[in-house]
């Protein structure tokens, strides 16, 4: 024993990976960055802090960030496209990585007070994204944490950590491929005026973002997986936050709203 992975560190991993996933899929970005549904204050708070556990930076700067990307989706201005060196192989290759992680190290920052105000007025989110260490610092600890209470032992707790390191890297991979992949390819089935796509294969993984390309078309909408088949786990929880009464004014999307931001049938190849 010692070696491998067992049920417990799967089934942690996967937990951990889908809490800070919709965190930041309901959160960070339906939510507070594009006011897709109202939410009460306990869940307003509830999903501050499952984003700030994906480990993907302070909830602030997050939203400052992504709407600054809505304002100048692949154009210059924006922080993450990865069209940005240009459209040859080599220049996409070295986009790709920018767009999804070499960003973040960017020294120009997305001004907060002028893209995020509404957030800084609230003490309570402030604080929360002022903590960001430790909420990293909770979400590294939570699989071992749980893991050494269910085999109750020093091993359990210390075999957990290679779960851990698994779970700090979740969201690096998949949530960000939003930025990356989904910028670079997919099909366009609706107008938008930047290279977004819907890319199916990231569907699940990504908690239903990946229909990224209805998402620039119609970025308020509560739901991006609008058509048929389109597996959407983030919409189908706000379904439920708002059935128990948690959320309210949901914008779902509207079927005629849907069809006028359609392209037309040739334009829809990938
Ligand atoms: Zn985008
Ligand atoms: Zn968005």
């Amino acid at each position: 024993m010692g070696v491998g992975v067992s049920w417990l560190d799967l089934g942690l991993m996967v937990a951990m990976y889908f809490i800070g996933c919709h965190g930041i899929t309901i959160g960070f970005h339906r939510y507070f960055t594009h006011g897709s549904f109202k939410a009460k204050r306990p869940l307003r708070i509830a999903l501050a802090v499952m984003g700030s556990l994906a480990v993907e930076g302070p909830l602030v700067r997050w939203v400052a960030d992504h709407r600054k990307h809505h304002k100048f989706s692949d154009a210059e201005g924006d922080p993450h496209s990865p069209w940005r060196f240009g459209e040859t192989v080599p220049a996409l290759m070295k986009g790709l990585w920018w767009a999804h992680i070499g960003w973040m190290f960017d020294e120009e920052r997305t001004p907060q007070h002028k893209y995020a105000p509404d957030l800084i007025k609230d003490p309570a989110l402030r604080a929360i994204s002022r903590q960001f260490v430790l909420w990293t610092v909770v979400s590294l600890a939570i699989p071992p944490l749980v893991g050494g209470l269910v085999t109750w032992s020093w091993w359990g707790r210390s075999r957990r950590s290679s779960g851990v390191r698994w779970c700090g890297w979740r969201c690096c991979t998949v949530t960000w491929s939003i930025n990356s992949i989904c910028h670079a390819v997919g099909k366009r089935p609706f107008k938008s005026r930047d290279r977004s796509g819907n890319v199916w294969w990231l569907a699940v993984l990504s908690c239903g973002e990946s229909w990224h390309n209805l998402h620039h078309a119609d970025p308020t909408s509560a739901r991006h997986g609008v058509l048929r088949g389109q597996v959407d786990s983030s919409a189908r929880l706000i379904r439920w936050f708002e059935k128990a009464g948690w959320a309210y004014d949901v914008r779902w999307p509207a079927k005629s709203r849907i069809e006028a931001r359609r392209q037309n049938v040739s334009a829809d190849a990938a």
